[in-house]
């Protein structure tokens, strides 16, 4: 992952731009992306602590140490350890009093981190106010720069790779559970980290988040198969659609209008147009084919060091694309008791439009049953 310390210096000009006196990160994809280290998320405190001026520091507990200094974060901040009895907010307070901080501080908590850690600080660092570390972080990560466009290109083309061997492992008498274990293997494989495996077969197709299981694929079902992992830090997520032999009745139709629906929502893309529009042009193909019922969510989600992150592809967010933002455009259609499908790419929204992602072929796939 390519975290510099030219991050943690933008992160500290958001925060003078903004009125905050300091930021508190505890493990987080915030942490991943500020710092490239995935620390775990324990009942023992870790902490990076970032004034606006000056240095930056991060509190680990000791036997954290070796982990934190191993990915590097050392190189870039002040590593502050704290022994096994001691209290781990003397040191926050600490890097936060040698940094100087201003008389009626302005605090920023990192969106995730626990109340119990949350509660621990106001208490140890009094402020005036205290703030969503969103208020800081949400500018640098909504749109990336061309280094991490060309991280997601790359685990995009390797989840890509994963679809392509999908029709190999889909047979009659396997189970979702089965097929979904040799493809997290093949995410392995291409990825540091397999971050979600969703294999809904026939009915469990029209439960978008369906959990893989037992059911056992049989000839004539179709497949849902959403898969996702980690590369360099950066995630992937893409969304195809599999049919045994030949399709069930109305659905071939239905890919059809959700392929145009997809297309629509792609074409849609530029710098400049709100979310929303993305989601209003896919939807409204989906709608004038008589399945508006049917396409029960978003249409996407932005991507990056988080699976789902800004922007939100969804009706009532007027926040206007800009080049640099990387979402996934996925509409879907799910009939209750019989099937669904989804077809999702991850797109970069380029001076001109859209960039994908993934290139895997989007037609139903029909697997033969022999
Ligand atoms: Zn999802
Ligand atoms: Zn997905
Ligand atoms: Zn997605």
């Amino acid at each position: 992952m390519p975290a510099t310390l030219a991050r943690v210096r933008r992160a500290q000009e958001a925060m003078r731009a903004r009125g905050v006196d300091a930021l508190f990160v505890g493990p987080s994809a915030d942490l991943r992306y500020l710092l490239g280290y995935h620390a775990l998320p324990l009942e023992r405190l870790t902490l990076l602590v970032v004034p606006a001026e000056g240095d930056a520091a991060l509190v680990v507990p000791e036997l954290e140490a070796p982990r934190a200094v191993a990915s590097g974060a050392a190189d870039l901040v002040d590593v502050r350890t704290w022994g096994e009895t001691e209290d781990p907010f003397r040191h926050v307070a600490d890097v936060v009093r040698a940094a100087g901080v201003a008389d009626r501080p302005v605090y920023a908590v990192q969106d995730r981190l626990w109340s119990a850690f949350t509660l621990r600080l106001q208490e140890a660092i009094p402020a005036d106010g205290w703030v969503a570390g969103t208020t800081v972080m949400r500018e640098l990560r909504l749109t990336k720069t061309p280094e991490e466009i060309a991280a997601l290109r790359r685990v995009g083309r390797a989840i890509d790779d994963v679809h392509r061997r999908v029709p190999d492992l889909l047979r009659p008498g396997r189970t979702e559970s089965e097929v979904g274990r040799d493809i997290a293997e093949l995410i392995l494989a291409e990825h540091d980290e397999v971050n979600f495996v969703i294999v809904a077969s026939g009915p469990n197709g029209a439960s978008p988040h369906h959990e893989t299981a037992d059911r056992v694929l049989t000839a004539g079902d179709a497949v849902v198969v959403d898969i996702g992992g980690t590369g360099d830090g950066y995630c992937s997520d893409n969304t195809r659609n599999y049919v045994l032999g030949a399709p069930p009745d109305g659905y071939q139709e239905l890919h059809d209008v959700l392929l145009a629906a997809q297309e629509a929502g792609v074409a849609s893309v530029r710098p400049g147009i709100a979310a929303e529009e993305v989601d209003a042009a896919a939807r409204a193909v989906i709608e004038a084919a008589g399945y508006g019922e049917f396409f029960v969510h978003r249409t996407g989600h932005g991507i990056g060091v988080e699976e789902h992150e800004e922007p939100w592809i969804v009706a009532g967010n007027d926040e206007p694309l800009r080049e640099g933002m990387a979402f996934s455009v996925e509409p879907g259609i799910y009939v209750p008791g019989r099937y669904g499908a989804r077809i999702e790419d991850i797109v970069a929204v380029t001076a001109s439009g859209a960039e994908r992602l993934n290139t895997v072929d989007h037609d139903l796939t029909v697997v033969p049953t022999g």
